[in-house]
């Protein structure tokens, strides 16, 4: 499953994992736009209404997903927001922080727990979190407040994850896909979608089972 998947890095990560053989669930909060983006795929590929910044809209999707699927192998985190135009960190208002949150950080969250007897059924399981450089420490902009936080906040999830699931043979890590020409990434970004979707389609498949609680850019390791 990859959520916020109807355009950008989520549509190709979707590509990339159909392509290799995997089903996968579409996951978009517009069903329209999410339908369109799964005609233009092949038949692996199914859709799910989710709204990953809202409570009940998970615990739906997982009920659904639950009457269709015994099992869930791979759970891409890529539904996000970068709402900061405008704002920097002396100016952010709470209610904006709280809202990038609930989209880029608490609904990660949530889904693992909605979708976990799934991704235990699977008996290895793996979770990809799309997070991104300015999620570094080192990479934190006073001028992109709330985005930063909630991709900072975002990795925190991962290690805490990983710290309860790896026992259980599920692997959890972050990826940042780098400056990606999508509607979020602009026109003037150095990466095509592929390129993008990349480390989160090895991390998905190809990458060694033990790998846990870890970043990743260019299917290498980076700093927090
Ligand atoms: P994008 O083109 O703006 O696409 C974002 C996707 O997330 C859209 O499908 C959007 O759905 C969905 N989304 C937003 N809020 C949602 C919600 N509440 N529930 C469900 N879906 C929601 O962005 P992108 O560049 O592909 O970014 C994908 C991920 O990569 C994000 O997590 C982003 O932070 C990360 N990233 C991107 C870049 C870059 O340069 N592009 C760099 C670093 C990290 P709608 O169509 O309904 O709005």
């Amino acid at each position: 499953m990859v959520t916020g998947a109807n355009r950008g890095i989520g549509f190709e990560i979707v590509r990339q994992l159909s392509k290799h053989g995997f089903r996968v669930v579409l996951a978009a909060r517009n069903r329209n736009a999410g339908e369109r983006a799964v005609s233009e795929l092949n038949r692996n590929v199914s859709f799910q209404t989710l709204d990953v910044s809202d409570e009940a809209s998970i615990q739906r999707a997982a009920k659904e997903f639950g009457d269709k699927h015994d099992h869930l192998d791979v759970l891409v985190n890529n539904a996000g927001i970068y709402p900061d135009e405008g704002a920097n960190i002396l100016t952010i208002r709470r209610e904006q922080l709280t809202a990038t949150f609930q989209t880029n950080t608490f609904g990660a969250l949530q889904l693992v727990q909605a979708f976990l007897p799934y991704l235990q059924k699977a008996g290895t399981a793996r979770v990809i979190n799309v997070s991104s450089g300015y999620g570094e420490l080192d990479g934190l902009s006073g001028d992109v407040p709330s985005y930063c936080l909630s991709k900072l906040a975002l990795n925190g999830v991962t290690i805490m994850l990983d710290q309860k699931l790896r026992s259980e043979g599920i692997t959890v890590n972050s990826m940042c896909p780098g400056w990606v020409r999508t509607d979020m990434g602009g026109p003037s970004a150095s990466r095509s979608v592929e390129e993008g979707a990349d480390t989160a389609v090895w991390l998905a498949t190809d990458a060694p089972p033990e790998i846990s609680g870890k970043f990743f850019r260019d299917r290498k390791e980076i700093h927090w």
